[in-house]
């Protein structure tokens, strides 16, 4: 399998390669080139999570050899990393009605089961590509994906990470999360202001080329562990074929029945490994687009206009809070039959104006396959209460949002497929809201967002996850808050080149 640019069509890269370098220097996202075979639907059955990711896998990753393959995957989702030996379960809520738990990594966010992975193979591409320097992973992050690669890459040889999450803006759990982080190749420091800032400011180290020159001439490569890394699509596409394997073996669903996935959804990475693994021949019916708020992609998927221009409204939903869904572009790409000028041109007119529109068809056929609509703080937290209350099941502010959106969905569209809800992180994650949900005000106000995880264990009887019950008795190990126009400065320090 060979990836080229959604930008441009002439050069032709390897796998090792696009995972090594992330973005395509032509500013587009690197995606598969070639046709993506159709699985047959039965394939799965009886496999492990660790057996369908190795068949996935291969068929993306060509240039690995197979035993690299198998390596990252028993590595990467060993008993270890994950407390649960399904990897993502599945929960079932009613007949029709399901919810797979993506949240059972060492963060305790979907995002590590990419995350967890990707530095393996990573490792391998820079063996592949003959790398001589040092990479470099610099992250801006609301909060989860910081964690995540923290985890991921702790102690890997020949890499280090550098990971920046905004002063205000990240829960409490999030945030010591962090800064307790261990591994002698890490560093983390807060940035003052938003998340909008720690970006902006990863954004402007990235485009200092005298400053990425110099860090070249020491050995240094600077890279990012970014959604839009093809390294981090890949995997996610496993545990759709997962949760229909497993609905198959309950007997929950027909051979070849049509499904539909509820996904919350920011950066637009998770659902669209829905959509690869739809290509690839799994029977969707609808992806759900669950918005918060911040609902760009609601419009977009509603109207074919993408309009950046308004305020970005922080949320309890935090890791959706988000203006530009960057995987967005791959999408589109695929819709259009691969056409890199119209994705040119849309992409130019987002950077100088702040929007785009698409034609009538492209819209059309995004739209068959897409639904979209939104769930404000009001109802991302009635959500919580109203599934707690009818199935006795704890769902973060996240897994909220998509549940709410698909109550609209099944209201406006009547279909009555069977439904999996993805859930993106363990409400153990946002104590804070989730408590705000659940209970009157008296029960929680007088506690910290970390007291309240003992509070929530023991009024819904459900046990903390292990990476979060420890928290208030770990050494706190990155202290550093600082500004913007500091950053390149706190980057050179860690290297120890000043
Ligand atoms: C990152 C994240 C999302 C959004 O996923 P995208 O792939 O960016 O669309 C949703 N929920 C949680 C908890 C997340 O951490």
């Amino acid at each position: 399998m060979k990836y080229y640019s959604t930008r441009n069509q002439i050069n032709y890269l390897t796998a090792a390669q696009v995972i090594k370098e992330g973005l395509s220097p032509d500013g587009g996202l690197y995606v598969p080139s070639e046709k993506l075979p159709v699985l047959p639907i039965n394939i799965f059955t009886g496999n492990s999570y660790i057996d369908m990711a190795k068949t996935i896998f291969k068929i993306f990753l060509s240039d690995y050899d197979e035993l690299e393959i198998s390596d990252a995957i028993t590595s990467a989702y060993g008993i270890e990393n994950f407390d649960h030996p399904e990897i993502t379960p599945l929960h079932k809520l009613k007949t029709g009605l399901y919810v797979l738990e993506l949240w059972h990594g060492p963060t305790s966010a979907f995002k590590d089961i990419a995350l967890q992975v990707l530095p393996y193979l990573l490792r391998t591409a820079i063996k592949v590509t003959r790398e001589k320097s040092e990479l470099v992973i610099l992250t801006a992050t609301s909060g989860d994906t910081g964690k995540s690669a923290l985890e991921g890459f702790k102690d890997i040889p020949g890499i280090k990470i550098v990971v920046y999450y905004p002063a205000r803006g990240v829960s409490e759990v999030q945030r010591l999360q962090m800064i307790t982080q261990e591994g002698n190749n890490v560093n983390v420091a807060a940035v003052k202001g938003n998340f909008d800032d720690a970006q902006n400011g990863v954004k402007a180290i990235f485009g200092n080329q005298q400053l990425v020159k110099m860090l070249k001439a020491k050995g240094y490569r600077l890279t990012s562990a970014n959604s839009i890394n093809w390294g981090r699509l890949l995997p996610q596409i496993v545990y759709y074929f997962y949760a229909y394997a497993k609905l198959l073996s309950n007997e929950e669903i027909r051979d070849g029945e049509k499904i539909n996935f509820a996904v919350p959804t920011g950066n637009f990475g998770n659902i669209l490994a829905g959509y690869y693994a739809r290509e690839l021949g799994l029977p969707v019916n609808r992806l759900i687009c669950a918005a918060n708020i911040n609902n760009v992609l609601t419009d977009f998927i509603n109207s074919g206009h993408y309009n950046r221009n308004r305020k970005l409204k922080p949320s309890i939903s935090p890791s959706m809070d988000i203006l530009i869904s960057s995987n967005l572009e791959r999408l589109l790409f695929e819709i259009t039959g691969h056409d890199s000028e119209k994705i040119k041109y849309w992409m130019d007119s987002l950077a100088k104006d702040g929007q785009y529109k698409i034609d009538n068809q492209t819209q059309r056929l995004i739209h068959d396959i897409f639904w979209s609509d939104f769930a404000d703080d009001n109802e991302t937290k009635k959500s919580i209460a109203s599934v707690y209350e009818e199935y006795n099941y704890l769902i973060d502010t996240h897994t909220a949002v998509g549940s709410c959106v698909l109550n609209k969905y099944r209201e406006t569209e009547k279909d009555q497929s069977k439904t999996v809800i993805l859930s993106t992180a363990s409400p153990y994650k946002f104590t804070g809201s989730v408590a705000g949900a659940l209970f009157v005000k008296e029960t929680y106000e007088n506690y910290s967002e970390l007291e309240l995880l003992k509070v929530l264990s023991k009024k819904t009887a459900t046990n903390i996850p292990a990476n979060l019950s420890n928290l208030d008795t770990k050494t706190i190990r990155h202290k550093q808050v600082i500004e913007r126009d500091a950053m390149p400065n706190h980057l050179l320090d860690f290297l120890k080149l000043t």
